[in-house]
């Protein structure tokens, strides 16, 4: 157990969400193991109570790093919908919260309450996430990362339409959003090459599909690992099974035949069915599907006056672009709004499509460094694209 305990928290440290001293594992499993530099005893006791009031095996506190902390400072100063709730507006959190609860301190009955309806709460003494899991600290982990992605997207989305409606007032936050803005940097890809292509071996397609996913966790691509990775030889799809780790594909990557001969299809991804597709329409064998930040933000931002606000993501009828990119709307799964029905159309007039409010997919023919030159240019494009507006709002 410790061990796993370590292992998400180095994940934490890797993606620059907080550091050692800052987060505090406990997990129950034949005793209570307790991992982690944050030693607050009262907040410790705390948690060790929520273990009697929830059927839960482990729960995790991290005070995130810049910007995250200030990301959900700000929020919590001016992005709550009432007085105890944020409410993100990403595909993401549509699928795994519905919004996320604040409570004041890490009192355990406040903490139950909240975590009882919810897998993350904001703590504003601090501010800092408390997530949990029910078999495994793998689940505290995906939640808190969610968490940070959730509210960096909102913050910077919701500064959009702030910045839009001058004068901006509010001092304070200009100031923070300068502060915030000088720890983003643009993805650096000169130093990556990966494997270029070997199609005839399956077992080096496998290595190139493991290989491309650790690159992409690494990079930020994805939030925790959400994301997907495929490619196609010989009639069958390979592709990172549903909800795994990306950054560790080895063993976790299934094989489905196109005509429809096996079953394994049910625990691919379950953005399998649109992957498969692209395949059959288009002459592209390579696929990376991510959510990187600035792509997922820009897909949301749109100026037009549309009768049909807040459906976008299910339905936008304008032809719109981000960075040279299509922008489609879709929902996950294969339903008639799904991007199983979106996605493989726009992939015939593009190596790259943008989801709204979602993530981006990238394509590549021989191997998978197309595909993840493609998905970095458009994140760096889409960032560049996102100050660049708030500064023509802000001047005008
Ligand atoms: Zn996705």
């Amino acid at each position: 157990m410790i061990g796993l305990l370590k292992k998400f928290t180095q994940k934490i440290i890797n993606q620059k969400l907080s550091v050692s001293e800052s987060v505090l594992f406990v997990a129950l499993d034949d005793e209570f193991y307790v991992y982690g530099g944050l030693g607050d005893p009262q907040i410790k006791s705390s948690l060790i109570k929520l273990f009697g009031m929830m059927n839960i095996n482990s729960l995790l506190v991290a005070f995130p790093s810049p910007p995250y902390n200030l990301v959900l400072q700000e929020l919590l100063r001016w992005g709550r919908s009432d007085k105890e709730r944020i409410i993100p507006e990403d595909c993401e959190t549509r699928t795994f919260f519905h919004d996320i609860p604040v409570i004041r301190d890490f009192d355990s009955s406040a903490l139950y309450r909240a975590l009882s309806e919810r897998k993350s709460v904001i703590i504003e003494e601090g501010p800092a996430i408390v997530s949990y899991g029910t078999v495994s600290p793998e689940q505290a982990f995906i939640s808190f990362s969610s968490t940070c992605f959730s509210t960096f997207v909102k913050y910077f989305y919701d500064s959009l339409a702030y910045f839009k409606r001058p004068p901006c007032e509010d001092r304070i936050r200009v100031e923070t959003f300068e502060e915030i803005k000088s720890y983003i940097k643009p993805v650096d890809k000169t130093d990556t090459h990966l494997t270029r292509g070997a199609l005839s071996d399956r077992n080096a397609l496998m290595d190139m599909i493991i290989e491309a996913g650790r690159v992409i966790v690494e990079k930020g691509l994805v939030d925790s690992y959400f994301g997907n990775i495929s490619a196609y030889m010989n009639g069958t799809v390979y592709i990172s099974e549903t909800s795994a780790s990306l950054d560790e594909l080895r063993g976790a990557i299934d094989a489905v035949p196109v005509d429809g001969s096996s079953s394994v299809g049910i625990t691919a991804s379950s953005e399998f069915p649109t992957h498969r597709a692209i395949y059959w329409e288009t002459s592209y064998r390579f696929l990376l599907h991510g959510h990187p930040k600035f792509s997922v933000i820009m897909s949301m931002y749109c100026e037009k006056d549309c009768p049909i606000r807040g459906e976008c993501y299910r339905r936008c009828p304008e032809k719109r672009f981000l960075c040279n990119t299509p922008i489609v709307p879709g929902e996950i799964g294969t339903g008639r709004t799904g991007i199983v029905n979106t996605v493989p159309g726009a992939f015939k007039e593009s190596d790259a499509v943008i989801v709204f409010g979602h993530g981006v997919f990238t394509a590549g023919v021989e191997d998978f460094n197309h595909p993840f030159q493609r998905l970095v240019e458009i994140e760096n494009c889409a960032m560049q694209t996102y100050f660049n507006t708030i500064k023509s709002n802000t001047v005008r």
